[in-house]
């Protein structure tokens, strides 16, 4: 039993694994170890839900003031910009993304925190009109209980934040349970608001598997609602255990998303944008826009400019300064990446560039070179399946409702974008695309003031903005007479 390794947090104290199972954590860009971590039991999950059920019962955060739970967010915002360093280098060894990426998620984190610690409070629900002047009736919000919250490994605390601090803006307790490859700084943000003194019970972590600790948060009778982030496969399984004890359910899943460029865009503006899109953080995005789809006048030319691009991005670990992109997380996802192209390839997609896994320097780590497949058709399973790494196929298009067609056709509907100078054009495509972010002119930027989620098989519900809020409550309708009277429905016979 390693009684020194306690990093589940249950009840308000930092315990061990009730087996003393251990994780040893691993540095995708060389394979060096980054720590070990406590693996949860059936158990340990058991204990912390009921854990977060006690402490809601109890009202000691549902029952304080908004403004209160407001401001706690607000001071972890203000820790995790003290402790940014510390909480980027984890978030850099454990994920393998360049430290200056992870600097950045801190600030995104910082700014969520932030959102939802103003906004806690703004909702007080409305009055209703009864048409009756001896009635008064309104709708208030209500914290939804006890929240299971299951997070990926691309942007493990952004993905986590985006779920706790709504929860506890909201008043609930919640149970985390983080990616079993990236769990350090979903540790450090507990201990963050552990020592800012959350009550006991209120935040839980619980660490390991999805079987063993994942399944329970999305199946045990005392959860309310469980919000997942991750693939589709899983979120699948999620949404028919939750079925069964109708819980309610959150998912954001994965994407295919579409980045249309009509010859009349700024064509520098948005090549330089079609690589960010793409291969920003090895194309470890939901969002990535790894569907290219041009107009067919610009294509050839545009897809040269690419390659020549995309063959000068340089790959390397965290602390690598001249790394422009990291590595893929673990080697059994490169080995899906590395198939996927494969049988894009097969299907009849052109290789330009990539497919190789980085010189010798780079052999201890999972890397994998930015890649690009141009006369892709629509039926490629390059085209059809989220590959979720640095790989563009490219397809093109004549006319403005072929290039709609063309975007929508896919099971997802997370994200896209279209580079367009005419305003017509833009703003006809963006409310014709069935994706739950559109840009104009740009990609990947989003604001924790706005709401963000899938169409279709993206997912279900919305994270941030006011909806991200709502999302943690239950409305309740209080109708009130003042004027109580006998109704004479009953009148007694004879
Ligand atoms: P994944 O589905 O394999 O794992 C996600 C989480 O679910 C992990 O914590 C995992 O342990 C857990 N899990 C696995 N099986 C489970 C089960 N049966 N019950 C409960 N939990 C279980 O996803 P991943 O590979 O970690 O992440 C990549 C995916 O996440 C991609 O598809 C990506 O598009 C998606 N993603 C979506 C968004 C978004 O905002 N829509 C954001 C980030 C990532």
């Amino acid at each position: 039993m390693t009684d020194s390794i306690a990093t589940l947090f249950i009840d308000g104290k930092w315990v061990p694994s009730s087996t003393g199972e251990t994780r040893t954590v691993i540095c995708p860009a060389d394979q060096s170890e980054v720590g070990v971590v406590s693996e949860a039991s059936a158990e340990d999950v058991d204990r912390a839900i009921l854990a977060a059920r006690a402490a809601f019962e109890s009202r000691v955060w549902a029952d304080k003031p908004a403004s209160e739970r407001g401001d706690f967010l607000l001071q972890v915002a203000d820790q995790l910009q003290e402790r940014k360093a510390e909480f980027a280098r984890a978030e850099a060894f454990d994920t393998g993304k360049r430290l200056v990426e992870a600097e950045g998620d801190m600030d995104d984190i910082t700014a969520c925190f932030r959102y939802f610690g103003k906004v806690a409070g703004q909702n007080p629900g409305r009055l209703v009109d009864a048409g009756d002047d001896s009635v008064i009736s309104r709708v208030v919000h209500e914290p939804i209980g006890v929240c299971g919250m299951i997070t990926p490994w691309n942007f493990p605390l952004l993905q986590a934040a985006w779920k706790i601090a709504p929860a506890l803006a909201a008043g609930n307790s919640f149970i985390i349970k983080p990616a079993e490859l990236t769990p350090h700084t979903t540790i450090l943000i507990v201990d963050v608001m552990d020592k800012l003194g959350l009550p006991a019970g209120v935040a839980n972590l619980v660490l390991g598997s999805g079987a063993v600790v994942g399944a329970p948060l999305s199946s045990h009778p005392e959860i309310d609602l469980v919000s997942f982030t991750g693939g589709l496969v899983t979120g699948r399984k999620i949404a028919a255990s939750a079925a069964e004890s109708i819980k309610k359910v959150a998912l954001e899943l994965g994407g295919k998303n579409p980045n249309v460029i009509f010859a009349d865009a700024d064509y520098e503006a948005a090549l330089d944008n079609a690589l960010n899109a793409a291969f920003m953080d090895s194309g470890l995005l939901c969002s990535a826009g790894t569907r290219l789809i041009l107009q067919d006048t610009i294509a050839e030319q545009f897809v040269d400019d690419l390659v020549a691009r995309a063959e000068g991005i340089v790959m390397g670990g965290p602390l690598d300064e001249k790394a422009e992109t990291g590595p893929l997380i673990s080697k059994e996802h490169r080995d899906k990446v590395t198939d996927y192209v494969k049988r894009g390839i097969e299907a009849g997609g052109r290789l330009r560039t990539g497919n190789h896994w980085g010189g010798a320097e780079l052999e201890q780590g999972y890397f994998y070179a930015p890649t690009i497949l141009d006369r892709c058709t629509a039926e490629n399973p390059a085209v059809v399946e989220e590959g979720f790494g640095p790989v563009i196929t490219v397809e093109t298009f004549s006319t403005e409702e072929e290039a709609i067609a063309i975007a929508n056709n896919t099971e997802y509907g997370l994200a896209g974008a279209v580079w367009t100078s005419n305003s017509g054009i833009a703003n006809r495509v963006s409310r014709r695309l069935r994706h739950g972010t559109i840009w104009i002119n740009d990609f990947h930027p989003y604001l924790p003031q706005a709401e963000w989620g899938g169409f279709k098989m993206s997912g279900v519900g919305r994270e941030l903005g006011p909806t991200g809020l709502e999302e943690y409550t239950e409305s309740k309708h209080i109708y009130e007479n003042t004027e109580p009277a006998v109704t004479g429905w009953f009148p007694r016979k004879g």
